[in-house]
Order: structure tokens, then C-alpha cells, then sequence
């Protein structure tokens, strides 16, 4: 799908949108089922993966992937950094400023077009960190 077409907002991804919304965790497809299943008790996790991936493709919500990991969904389109746990994959929003600086910097280097960049930041969360400390 083209970016930019309008993608009809069913009764399915309003209540996905809605739940998105809640939570500030950045949920995987399987985590949003779950959720998902208390109103839309006959939705299966297929459906709920391809309209993820839809409203992704579409710029509704974000999807979030790296290497090696469980794809995890963000209901906050706009472009944001994140910070992610090493241990326990728990990925928090980093309300850093937005560094425009770097696509700035990054067309010196190379012929494409930017159109955007993504930047995630690793380490341990607060948990992580005190269960270390105890051990
Ligand atoms: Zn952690
Ligand atoms: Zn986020």
C-alpha cells in the first residue's frame, strides 16, 4: 500500500487504535489480542497481526522492529525515540528532542532521499537494574 490512501477505519482497528492508545508500553500483536479479545471476543490473532500491519504501512501507528525481536506496535505516530530494556525487552518512549541535525548530516553521505530515521537506545530498565544489585 501507497502512502498517503486512506485507510477505512473499521470497527476491528478503532477498537485497536483505542487499546493502542491506552498503553504506553508498546504492546507486541500478541499482547494486543489479548487485549483486544475483551471487546472483540471472536477477532483472531491473524486478523489482529494484518490490521497492525496495515494501519503500520499506513502511518496510523508505529511499528517497532529490531533484529531478533518480537515486533511491538506504538499508537503514537509521530516521530519519537525509544529506549529499550535488554534484558526484559521492555521499550519506553525517550522524549529526547528530535535530532534533525542527523538528516541534515546524513544527506552528505549518501544519494538517496531521507524521509526519516529512526534512532532506539539500549540498556536496563529500573527493574533490571535492581535485580541486579540484589544478586
Ligand atoms: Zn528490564
Ligand atoms: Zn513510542
Amino acid at each position: 500500500m501507497s502512502l498517503g490512501t486512506t485507510l477505512r477505519v473499521t470497527k476491528q482497528r478503532q477498537v485497536l487504535l483505542d487499546e493502542l492508545s491506552k498503553v504506553r508500553t508498546h504492546p507486541t500483536a500478541d499482547e494486543l489480542y489479548q487485549m483486544v479479545r475483551k471487546r472483540l471476543p471472536r477477532i483472531s490473532l491473524g486478523t489482529v497481526y494484518r490490521n497492525l500491519e496495515l494501519m503500520a504501512e499506513n502511518g496510523m501507528i508505529q511499528k517497532l522492529e529490531v533484529g531478533g525481536t518480537q515486533k511491538r506496535f506504538d499508537g503514537n505516530a509521530a516521530p519519537h525515540y525509544h529506549i529499550r530494556c535488554q534484558k526484559c525487552g521492555r521499550v519506553d518512549d525517550l522524549s529526547l528532542p528530535l535530532a534533525h541535525d542527523v538528516e541534515r548530516q546524513a544527506r552528505e553521505y549518501t544519494d538517496f532521499t531521507i524521509l526519516r530515521h529512526n534512532l532506539e537506545f539500549s540498556g536496563f530498565c529500573p527493574d533490571c537494574q535492581e535485580s541486579k544489585g540484589r544478586r
